[in-house]
């Protein structure tokens, strides 16, 4: 699993719900959302900066981007240098910068091995399956069509523009994907009973599952499976296994999206 092999911090401030770098073996993934009080109008743009050194100089590593995550390539990558970043939002209101985020903290060899074997056991004798994680906007830019800036909600729950979460585009979708973890195979691949098209068996439509992977999966997720792009809300979510405070594992409940369902509007890239 890839993300084992990462680096992962989390900071979390009062303009950031959170800001994510995580090392990878393809490269430097640094994601973030906006903190869900801040509702100033669109156009939303975000800065990136990189250092080695907090107090010296920062470099900016991307400008004016609209999408919230950003795949950097520092020069070395190593776990003697450590690289600090933080992120700028632009609004036409006001900046808000984040807290600063560093990749030092680095998994020990040992935290790596460990985590593993836990996973290389979970594996094994249980069915498993890769999935899409779309992250819910908490923050971003208000929908135009239905966010109320009074109550701070979007006001239409199939609203295209936000898909029912009160903020532009509704999900991002995470360059890694997860995986899911059942008993048995027919919960996650089964015909499933679809109230709107009155198919398939009466199997229930939620089910428990473990999740593993990065970044942080959270109820009012969703995810996408790779094998029959099937769409479920992660109703619940709890970590069951951590390592060095680093969340490994999840026990989750997803629900099924209908087929008519504002989430099959989300668009996979
Ligand atoms: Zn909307």
């Amino acid at each position: 699993m890839r993300g084992l092999a990462s680096q992962f911090v989390l900071g979390r401030d009062s303009n950031f719900e959170y800001v994510v770098v995580e090392n990878t073996a393809t490269g430097t993934y640094v994601y973030w959302q906006p903190a869900g009080r801040i509702v100033d109008p669109a156009p939303y743009f975000y800065d990136i900066e990189r250092s080695i050194d907090p107090n010296g100089d920062w470099e900016y590593i991307a400008q004016d981007l609209v999408d919230t995550y950003y795949a950097d390539s520092p020069p070395i990558v190593s776990d003697a240098i450590p690289y600090y970043y933080r992120v700028t939002l632009k609004t036409t209101v006001n900046n808000y910068t984040s807290a600063v985020i560093s990749n030092i903290g680095r998994p020990s060899p040992r935290f790596r091995n460990a985590a593993r074997q836990i996973l290389r056991r979970l594996q094994l004798p249980i069915s498993d399956a890769e999935a899409y994680l779309l992250i819910r906007k908490i923050g971003g830019e208000p929908c135009p069509d239905c966010f109320d800036t009074d109550l701070r909600v979007a006001t239409n729950s199939d609203c295209t523009t936000c898909l029912g979460t009160g903020r532009t585009g509704g999900y991002i979708q995470m360059p890694n994907c997860i995986r899911l973890i059942g008993r048995s195979p027919v919960g996650i691949y089964g015909p499933v009973f679809d109230v709107s098209q009155k198919l398939g068996t009466l199997n229930p439509s939620t089910f428990k599952t473990k999740l593993l992977g990065f970044p942080i999966v959270k109820p009012y997720d969703a995810i996408v499976l790779k094998s029959d792009l099937r769409r479920y809300y992660i109703t619940q979510s709890v970590v069951s296994a951590e390592i060095g405070s680093i969340p490994i594992m999840y026990d989750a409940e997803i629900r099924l999206a209908e087929s008519n369902d504002i989430l099959q509007s989300f668009t996979l890239s």
